[in-house]
């Protein structure tokens, strides 16, 4: 828990001297100030919660085969033309000999094309079976069902890389003001925001 307090507190202070202006940091409700005072007791009470998941369901962290546990684990592959670089939060050993993909999400939001593209990369960069994928879900301290991953395609994903690269290559970005602004990284300068 201290961990965290020191944590959350560091990155804090780091992104206040930046931006010391709490009015203009990115919140889904309320003011920046208020938020920051709202996840920190949010990310204590996450904390605490996913310290007794994990000791009462032992995750078995895969190792890749320098024996390095797949925690935060780096990877960067070539995906449909396209270098794609990424860290996954967690690789489970499976039973049969398979790594399952494990993504821990403090929000709501979920990607099955995030789950896919690891389930690609892992198998590209580590040379080992993925069939599976899921998600550590904070707010209900918790796992999600498993994602079945296994017909996953690197040909599949690839196309969906190629298309985006391509957009934006030929300077295609099509605005769709809505819900998502509030979290957008651009949304100050963006005339579109609402
Ligand atoms: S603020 Fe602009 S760039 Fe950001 S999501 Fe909304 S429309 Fe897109």
């Amino acid at each position: 828990m201290t961990f965290f307090s020191d944590q959350y507190s560091a990155l804090v202070n780091k992104a206040l001297d930046q931006e010391p202006n709490t009015d203009r940091w990115l919140s889904a409700s309320g003011s920046g100030a208020d938020d920051i005072e709202r996840r920190y007791a949010l990310g204590q009470e996450q904390t605490a919660q996913y310290v007794v998941w994990s000791r009462e369901h032992q995750p078995a962290i895969w190792q890749t085969s320098e024996g390095k546990q797949a925690l935060e684990l780096y990877f960067e592959v070539e995906i449909g033309g396209v270098q794609v670089r990424g860290f996954i939060d967690q690789l489970i050993a499976e039973a049969d000999n398979s790594v399952r993909v494990r993504d821990l999400k403090t929000g709501a939001m979920k990607s099955k094309f995030q789950l896919e593209t690891y389930a690609v990369a892992v198998r590209e960069a580590f040379g080992v079976a993925v069939n599976r994928g899921d998600w550590y879900l904070a707010k209900r301290g918790g796992l999600s069902r498993p994602a079945d991953l296994t017909q996953v395609t690197a040909e599949q994903v690839g196309e969906q890389y190629a298309e985006m690269d391509a957009g934006v290559k030929a300077g295609k970005f099509e605005p769709r003001p809505g819900f998502l602004c509030r979290f957008c990284d651009v949304k100050h300068k963006c005339s579109f925001f609402r």
